[in-house]
Formats: structure tokens, sequence, C-alpha cells
């Protein structure tokens, strides 16, 4: 079994794909007759997967529409740009380390800096000692 950058089952063999913003119309493709694609794109949604992606042949910006349509509070990019970096974000990253992958393969996959990722990876591994 596959999993896309983010943890969700995918049959595509080239993961990046979804990631890869030059090549987002082939991976809107490769999803078109993907029998998980309705099942993909709740999932993403349920995940709030709104910024970064290919999920269910949706584009982030498509994702944020149909959340927002389907009740969702979801922020703008412009907001998000003001604020810093998305809570969403390093819950993407969270959930990748929990799945075991290296921060190498984080950033090869999300796009994000290394430095981000270990960010992430040093304060969640801070408090868990002053716990
Ligand atoms: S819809 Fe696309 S991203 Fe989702 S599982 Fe299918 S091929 Fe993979």
């Amino acid at each position: 079994m596959m999993f896309t950058a983010y943890g969700a089952p995918c049959t595509v063999k080239d993961p990046g794909l979804f990631f890869d913003e030059e090549r987002e119309d082939e991976a809107v493709k490769a999803c078109t007759n993907c029998s998980r694609r309705d099942a993909c794109l709740d999932w993403s949604i349920g995940e709030r997967l709104y910024y970064h992606g290919v999920f269910g042949g949706k584009t982030p910006k498509q994702r944020r529409t149909i959340a927002r349509a389907r009740g969702k509070n979801v922020p703008s990019l412009m907001r998000l740009n003001l604020t810093g970096l998305p809570d969403t974000a390093n819950e993407v990253v969270r959930k990748l380390l929990a799945n075991g992958l290296t921060v190498e393969e984080i950033a090869a996959r999300t796009g994000r800096p290394i430095k981000a990722i270990e960010g992430v990876r040093d304060r969640d591994r801070r408090k868990a000692v002053a716990a």
C-alpha cells in the first residue's frame, strides 16, 4: 500500500507528485480514475489539509471552497500569511513524524524547509520531556 505525503492511502507510486505545484494538473489527472477519490477528498477535509497538495483530485483552492460549502471554518491564505505558519501545517508534520518518516522525507514530500520540520520535532520533544 502506498501512502500520500500526508498518510492517505494512495495507489499512485509517486507521492511527491501530489505536492509539486508545477505538476498540479498531472496530479489532478492521476486522481481521475481512482476508486478512493471521494474518500480521499473527505479525509483531507477532515484533516484540514487546505493549503498543500492534491487530494481526491482537488487542488488546495478547490478543497477550501468545498470545505467552506460544508460549513468548515477555513482561514484564508492571506490571513495565514499575516499570522505565520498555520497550525495545520505543523499538525501535518506531526502526523508524518508519527508515521516514521524522516525529516528529509517530510521536507521532500511537503516542500517545507528542513529547519521548520526540525523545529516542530524539537519543540514537541522538549514539551514531552517537560511534561
Ligand atoms: S484520489 Fe488521488 S491522491 Fe487520493 S488516493 Fe486516489 S490517486 Fe491518491
